[in-house]
Formats: structure tokens, sequence, C-alpha cells
């Protein structure tokens, strides 16, 4: 399969906006909105739902009426999820067990909890796989496997263009397994430099190719010079330098960006799609 995966160290530079823009330039594509606690890409690509499903994520704890209110499973749960009054913080508990183990009164079972919610849906462009994870609710790594695994199924052997999460912790690491190119969005900040080289080192550690596209080109020339210094050190691309356009960004925040996007962006977009084509012929 084909996957090419849009991410950042840092939130906020604009990886939703280049995954969209590459989104309109690529032929016969599925997306999958891998960043499951903030998703927007359907917001952007005005999508339908066609379909739905429900995501089980941590088990919960409950207490049945046979509690003899020992206390027991309190003192056992390493996560504080018992109150003094013996009743379970469902956000706290993290489905691990013990409580249900250590009851005298066999008083304790757990339950599968609904974490969130997988949709398949349609776009003027193809297919688009989105998840929305309940407030307080964590397994947002295995809710990204199930958001690629529905888009894989939907592509059938064609290409993923997947939009993925800031960071570079789980849910990062459950985006980029098995793609073949990772695109990092840098802003010409000190942070986003910091947190682009974080995420290009897991990459490597997990043998994604990585490149590079900056936006926001303009707002820091020195800084940019320092992101382009580092990528030529480590032997990474430059794929893509995006100038900063105040009304691209309005529109985006408008969440009405299709547009803009094909005045100011396209072009880029179109070079970094012929970028990921080379990528896969290389291999
Ligand atoms: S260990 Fe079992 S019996 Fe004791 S308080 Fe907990 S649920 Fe109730
Ligand atoms: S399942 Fe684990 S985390 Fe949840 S209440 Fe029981 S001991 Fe605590």
């Amino acid at each position: 399969m084909r996957q090419l995966a849009v991410i950042s160290g840092k939130g906020g530079t604009g990886k939703t906006m280049l995954t969209t823009a590459l989104a309109l330039c690529a032929k016969d594509v599925v997306m999958a909105d891998c960043d499951v606690e903030a998703p927007n890409l359907h917001m952007m690509l005005d999508a339908q739902p066609v379909d739905e499903e429900p995501f089980y994520g941590l088990d919960v704890a409950v207490i049945e009426d046979t509690c003899t209110r020992c206390g027991m499973c309190a003192d056992a749960c390493r996560f504080g999820a018992i109150t003094d009054a013996l009743s379970i913080d469902p956000i706290k508990c993290e489905g691990c067990g013990m409580c249900a183990l250590v009851c005298p009164s066999d008083a304790i079972h757990l339950e599968r909890r609904m974490s969130g919610t997988v949709v398949l849906s349609s776009t003027r462009w193809g297919g688009l796989v989105y998840a929305m994870l309940k407030p307080g609710e964590s397994a947002s790594g295995r809710l990204v496997a199930t958001v690629r695994k529905r888009a894989l199924e939907m592509a059938d052997g064609g290409t993923v263009l997947i939009d993925g999460p800031p960071g570079s912790s789980c849910p990062t690491i459950s985006t980029l397994t098995g793609v073949q190119l990772a695109l990092v969005v840098c802003e010409p900040t000190l942070s986003a430099l910091s947190d682009m080289k974080r995420v290009l080192a897991l990459a490597d550690q997990l043998h994604v190719k990585g490149a590079v596209c900056i936006n926001k080109c303009g707002l820091n020339d020195a800084i940019e010079s320092k992101i382009e210094a580092f990528c030529v050190e480590r032997g990474i691309d430059v794929v893509g330098r995006v100038p900063y356009e105040k009304s691209l960004f309005e529109a985006y925040a408008r969440g009405h960006c299709v547009d803009a996007i094909q005045r100011h962006l396209i072009e880029q977009a179109k070079d970094i799609w012929r970028y990921f084509e080379r990528t896969l012929r290389e291999r």
C-alpha cells in the first residue's frame, strides 16, 4: 500500500492545511485523519458521513451490589480510581483489573467502555476516515490504528494520505508505522525547529523516510536558515517552502480554505505529491 503521512512535531504549523492541499491534487486517494484528539480535515473537505462505528478503548471497572465495603479494592488500585465512598472514577480507571483480582466477594467486573467513534465519509476528492475520541479518554494510539485500518480497507490497494497528530508520542508512532514517507511540516520558530528534529528522529527509528516542508516562510529568515542547514546536514530533502500568506490562514480559520489553497498552495502541493511518487518508485 502507498501511504504518505503529514505530521508535525508541534501543533499549529499548518499540517492539516497542507494535507488538504495534497488531497486536492492527488488522484484516487483515501484520506485518514489520525489527529484523533482534534480532527478537522473533515471540516476542511466538507466530508459527508456514510457510516460510523463505536470505538472501545480501555475497560472500566464496575462495583456490584454484592460489595461488602471492605475497601480492599481501593487499597489495591494504583491509579486512585476508587473513591473513599467506594465508587469508580471512570476518568482515572485504566481497566487494569487489579481491583477485581483482590476483591474477596467477587463483586467487581470490567466492562467495555465506548471511548469514541470512527466515521467513514465521502468528499469530492475521495473517501475520508476520521474519528472522535471522547474528552478524557486515552487509547488514542489504538484509535489511530483503527482509523488507518479502515482507510486501508477503503483504499483497497490504492493510496492513503494521512493527516497525522502533532507530537512524537504513541499516536504519532501508530501513524508512522509502515508508511513510505513522513512529511514534516515545520514553521520558522525555535519550538517548531526543536520539535521537527524530534519527530524526524522518530521517523528514522521507525525506518520511515522523512522530508520537510517549511510553512510560513518569510516570518523569520534566521530560523528558516537553521531548518535548511539541519536538513542539509542530515541529508533530508526540503520539498516545499510555502510563503506566509495571511489570506490563506484567514480562510483556513473560517473553515473554507479550498479556494484559497487553489490560489496559493496548489502548485507546491503538486510538487510534493510528485516527490512522494518518486519516493515510491525509488524504493
Ligand atoms: S474489594 Fe470487593 S467487596 Fe471490597 S469494597 Fe471492593 S468491591 Fe466491595
Ligand atoms: S480496573 Fe484498575 S484502574 Fe480501574 S479501578 Fe480497578 S484497579 Fe483501579
